[in-house]
Formats: structure tokens, sequence, C-alpha cells
């Protein structure tokens, strides 16, 4: 079972499932090296950090994009629940979605209460493809981006029987376009939570659901 989206850097212990291969993205440059020592990384700057990266970072993520073949640019994104500047943020984001496009790489996007502007930003880049991580927006959002080729990442919020948005949309989203993850500081069997849940609420085995879902991210990450 692939995990589209797990911070294994983020913990001495590795506690990721044995049984997954993880995309593990960065955060900002303190930790574009260490990612590096997993098969899957990629390379970017969170919203949450925006303000600590100037122009020149920017060129230094440019650089080591070239040199060490990450699979995607991320995590990046938008995160309008933080007081972060608006304004930094934007500039940091679309700076890597030109990345994205020059070199032809899929984004893996933050976005919480922004949204609507990811996808403001996204239709300007109509050639970057990538996966919303974490998805929190709307059912509609959800369509949108799905009909824009962009896959949409659910992971242990989805456990959470509150969670009535959430399990909404990803019953009503296409297979095609699920990932599922873990995050930051997973514990061994919380992906299998997460595609047992997902499974049970579309009616298919968790076979099914875990081939399918690998698929997704073979083909949206060029894995090998
Ligand atoms: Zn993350």
């Amino acid at each position: 079972m692939i995990n589209s989206h797990a911070h294994l850097d983020f913990d001495h212990i590795h506690t990721t499932a044995e049984n997954a291969m993880a995309i593990v993205p960065s955060i900002g440059k303190q930790n574009w090296q260490q990612v590096q020592i997993y098969p899957y990384f990629s390379l970017g700057i969170h919203p949450w950090l925006s303000e600590s990266h100037t122009q020149k970072d920017l060129d230094a993520l440019e650089c080591l994009i070239k040199c060490s073949n990450p699979i995607a640019i991320g995590e990046c994104g938008l995160d309008f629940a933080k007081d972060i500047d608006r304004r930094q943020q934007l500039y940091i984001f679309e700076c890597q979605l030109q990345l994205a496009e020059t070199y032809k790489l899929p984004v893996i996007i933050h976005a919480v209460k922004a949204t609507e502007e990811v996808i403001l930003f996204l239709k300007k880049y109509p050639k970057v493809t990538g996966e919303i991580h974490g998805f929190s927006g709307s059912e509609m959002q959800a369509k949108t981006l799905a009909d824009m080729g962009f896959y949409l990442g659910f992971g242990l919020q989805i456990l959470n029987d509150k969670s009535l948005k959430l399990i909404k949309i990803a019953q009503n989203l296409a297979i095609e376009s699920l990932l599922i993850e873990t995050d930051d500081h997973a514990n061994p069997n919380d992906l299998m939570l997460v595609a047992q849940k997902i499974a049970q609420l579309k009616h298919i085995s968790v076979k099914d659901l875990s081939e399918q879902c690998d698929n997704n991210a073979i083909l949206l990450f060029g894995l090998q």
C-alpha cells in the first residue's frame, strides 16, 4: 500500500507501516536534505514556512529540483487559517507552481480555508497536475479539482464519525481520483485504518481500494 503523504523524517523512530511505501514531502529548506534518504521524496516550501523563505531560497530549491530528481514539488499551498502573511504565501506558492510547470512535476498541495484560491491559481497553470493532500474543501470544490485531473488525499480525519462532509465527499468521489495518506506522526496501522474506512464507505474490498489508490499514486508521481 502506498502512503501518498507521510512526514517520515519528523519521527526519529520510523513508525510507518512496514509494508507501506511512502511519498515523503519536505516542508522547507530545513529538511530538503533529510527527505532525500527516502526513495520517493518531494521538495518544496510549506505555506506555514513561507515567511522564512526568500527568492534566494526559491533559487536554491530550483537548483535542487534540477539535480536531485524529486518525484514532486511540495508540500506547497495556501493556509488562510494561520496568521501568516497572505501575499508572501501567494508568492511562494505561485513560484512553486511555475517550477512544477517548468520541470513537468506534479505538486503536493496543502490547502486550508483556501481551497477556492488554490483552484484559481491552478487554473492559471493548466498543465500542472497533483494532489490536494488532507482535503478539507467542499463537495463542489472536490468535483472541480477532480475534473481538473487532481487527486484528493484522505487521511485519519475520515475515521472521525463527525467528519460528515468529508465522508460524503469520499463516498461520491470517483475512486480514480483518490489517494490515502497518514501525514505527520503516523502509527503503523494508520494507513490500513484509512483504507478500511474508505473501502467500507465505497462498498468495495480493502484490496480493490488499495490497489486502485496505489495505481493512482503510481500514475500521478510516475513511480517505478
Ligand atoms: Zn504534510
